[in-house]
């Protein structure tokens, strides 16, 4: 039987956000690749081998799929959220890009839920007119580029989401850049913290860039910055569907 490996996204975190051909390939699957605590997502069974490698590890974990899948494995790989989305799915591409002699693997990408999504969609509407995702982790790209591209963002008036805002190895860029935003948007714009999006703990608090503070994002929240006319209504925050 010939190999594959199906990328695939698990969803913000509840159970009912994977979607049925992600569940499918899980029942499908003889190994699962990825990070610890998705890996751990994965209900063990017999015929299953779970591989959970910690962080910053991508093009390992890619290679061993692609090295499994071509012996004939059916390789799971999985992240959170959507795998097309600062996750998986570019390493094992980048990967295959750089050892050719796997180029003969069937590779099939399956959409999840992302963490921007969810998030929007437990404030209410905060994306509901053009918007961008910005990584705000400087592992992979210098941290004056992401000066730059959310400068640039916040004068095209986009409404922007944030991944990875803080963790404790850059506790204070974060605050650098809600200063980039206060300068380019002023201290009236929402902003909102959804941590653990999805999860019995999850928390969604929207404040103004004027009383927004590092310490309200952390590596499991994502942030979602409003344009020029993002306002609430009642409990919910929405972004109106035309501009100009
Ligand atoms: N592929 C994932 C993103 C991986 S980057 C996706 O599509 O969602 C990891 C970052 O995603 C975290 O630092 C956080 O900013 C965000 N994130 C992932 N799951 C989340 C959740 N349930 N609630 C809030 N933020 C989440």
């Amino acid at each position: 039987m010939s190999g594959w490996i199906a990328i695939a996204g698990l969803g913000p975190g509840r159970e009912t956000l994977v979607t049925p051909e992600v569940r499918d390939v899980i029942a499908q699957a003889t190994d699962v690749i990825g990070y610890i605590p998705y890996v751990k997502r994965i209900t063990p069974r017999a015929g299953l081998t779970l591989h959970a490698t910690d962080n910053r590890v991508e093009i390992d974990r890619a290679t061993h799929a692609l090295e499994l899948a071509q012996g004939g494995a059916r390789v799971l790989v999985v992240s959170s959220g959507d795998p097309g989305v600062f996750a998986m799915a570019s390493a094992v591409f980048e990967a295959l890009e750089a050892q050719p002699q796997f180029a003969g693997v069937e590779i099939t990408v399956m959409p999840g839920i992302t963490a921007m999504l969810a998030a929007a969609a437990a404030a209410g509407a905060p994306l509901g007119h053009d918007f961008c995702a910005i990584n705000l982790s400087d592992n992979l790209k210098p941290w004056r580029l992401i000066e730059n591209r959310l400068r640039l963002a916040a004068r095209a008036d986009f409404a922007m989401a944030f991944y990875n805002p803080r963790s404790k190895s850059r506790p204070h860029q974060f605050g650098a850049a809600l200063e980039i935003l206060r300068a380019e948007c002023g201290p009236d714009r929402l902003i909102t913290f959804a941590r653990n999006v999805s999860h019995p703990d999850q928390t969604l608090k929207t404040v103004t860039l004027g009383d927004a503070t590092p310490e309200m994002a952390d590596m499991r929240t994502v942030v979602l910055v409003g344009n020029s006319a993002t306002r609430r209504v009642g409990p919910y925050v929405y972004t109106p569907r035309s501009a100009g």
